[in-house]
């Protein structure tokens, strides 16, 4: 498409959007009495104005009913998280008995390294992606040495080629190539959270699987920002935080896989609790730990129902529009915005900055990282000031997502008006 840097042109591209009315279906911060233009859906997504009632409902509940809404309520707290398995499965490319949600990101990667790291003689080593996201890097550094390993030995880095700014997909496969019988496992994040580069799943998980490794992707930046098909690239287990593109509020649970093919396996280790026990039996209070058969079977304790009600309001939300339409829409919105950087940028000197996410569609997701050459924090404290809302990260980049579902083209054009006076006015 012929995309043009005008408000008229913004505006006949949301006129043909079919996700056009999901922005009513938020809140947004206000500035200047007028909705701010929000790039960190990355970060925390907004509020669906549906979330309120999925919340109140179990307040009021709790009032009402106290301890019987555990079986009684209209969606009885005993057996909630089930409620999510048939909408993430669709947004994770899963079969319901696949996906599950509790706790946090971190908290349910570790309990799936206990299944899933399972170092054996000269097969421990793990191969992650250069600068990880900081909680990352910490889980793999804690776990192996849980484990009695030196952090620097056992975990391997792909690094980025000098003076590149993404990391090559061939780099990755020579390296699980290289290390051959020493790798126990990959994990890498599916999107990486800085550049925004998406990786090639299926392939690297299949690499995984033929140098003999487990494969296991955190999906903090993926999970309802890029098509995933879990079940069918034969991923061996996955975890996703829910607060980001799926809008669940803050800290709010986190949504996890294991592929089928563990389901049944006893040898895997799992640190147990009763809600992953045998639901039938789960309240005979029995003395031996007998696992729900599914992804279901790793859950440990009594759910956090009020942080799955958000959840559940924007799982539902994301399964009803579908991933397709998503998608769709975020390609285009995210093609504008790199066509509003470019010509801001040829209007302007063209020093100013430099988008480092690839430009391949196929390689990123609905973010674009930026890096400013010139003004540095000046500049993203002026957008923030006139209603901008993006989010900095050191040493100078700016990240931004056009989420396909609140933000519109003319957010687009309006932010480049905004971006252009705030170089001009420095
Ligand atoms: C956001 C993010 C996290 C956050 O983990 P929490 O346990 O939810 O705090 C972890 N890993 C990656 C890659 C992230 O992007």
């Amino acid at each position: 498409m012929n995309f043009q840097n005008n408000l008229e042109f913004a505006k006949s591209l949301d006129a043909q959007d079919e996700l056009q009315h999901y922005k009513n279906e938020f809140h947004f911060p206000q500035h200047n009495n007028k909705n701010v233009i929000y790039f960190t859906g990355n970060s925390l997504g907004l509020q669906p104005k549906s979330t309120k009632k999925y919340v109140d409902d179990v307040m009021n509940d709790w009032a009402n009913m106290a301890v019987e809404g555990h079986f009684y309520s209209e969606k009885p707290w005993w057996d909630y998280h089930e409620r999510f398995c048939e909408p993430l499965s669709k947004i994770v490319g899963a079969k319901p008995s696949e996906v599950g949600v509790m706790n946090t990101l971190t908290v349910n990667l570790h309990l799936l390294f206990v299944s899933f790291y399972q170092p054996k003689g000269i097969r421990y080593k793990i191969l992650c992606e250069e600068k990880a996201f900081p909680s990352d890097q910490y889980l793999l550094q804690s776990q192996v040495k849980f484990h009695g390993y030196d952090p620097s030995d056992a975990i391997v880095e792909i690094k980025r080629r000098e003076g590149e700014l993404t990391t090559r997909p061939e780099d990755i496969l020579a390296k699980i190539e290289e290390l051959g019988d020493e790798l126990a496992l990959v994990f890498i994040g599916g999107v990486n959270y800085y550049t925004g580069q998406v990786f090639d799943m299926k392939t690297i998980t299949a690499a995984g699987h033929k140098a003999g490794a487990i494969v296991g992707w955190d999906l903090a930046h993926a999970a309802g920002n890029i098509e995933l098909n879990l079940h069918d690239w034969q991923v061996d287990f996955a975890a996703w935080c829910s607060y980001k593109y799926m809008n669940s509020g803050p800290g709010n649970a986190s949504g996890y896989f294991v592929h089928e093919k563990h389901h049944t396996n006893k040898d895997l280790n799992r640190f147990a609790g009763w809600y992953g026990h045998n639901k039938e039996r789960r309240f005979l209070m029995e003395p031996n730990f007998d696992a729900v058969e599914g992804a279901n079977g790793w859950q440990v304790s009594n759910l956090p129902v009020l942080s799955l009600a958000p959840y559940l309001a924007s799982a539902e939300m994301f399964a009803k529009v579908g991933m397709e339409k998503l998608i769709k829409k975020r390609n285009l919105i995210t093609a504008y915005l790199e066509f509003i950087l470019h010509e801001i940028d040829k209007e302007i000197d063209g020093t100013e900055f430099e988008v480092i996410t690839p430009s391949n569609q196929n390689e990123r997701g609905c973010q674009l990282s930026v890096y400013l050459h010139g003004q540095g924090k000046e500049l993203f404290t002026y957008l923030m000031q006139n209603g901008v809302i993006t989010d900095w990260r050191e040493p100078n980049v700016i990240r931004l997502a056009p989420v396909p579902l609140y933000t519109s083209f003319e957010d687009m054009y309006n932010f480049g008006q905004i971006l252009k006076q705030g170089i001009l006015n420095k």
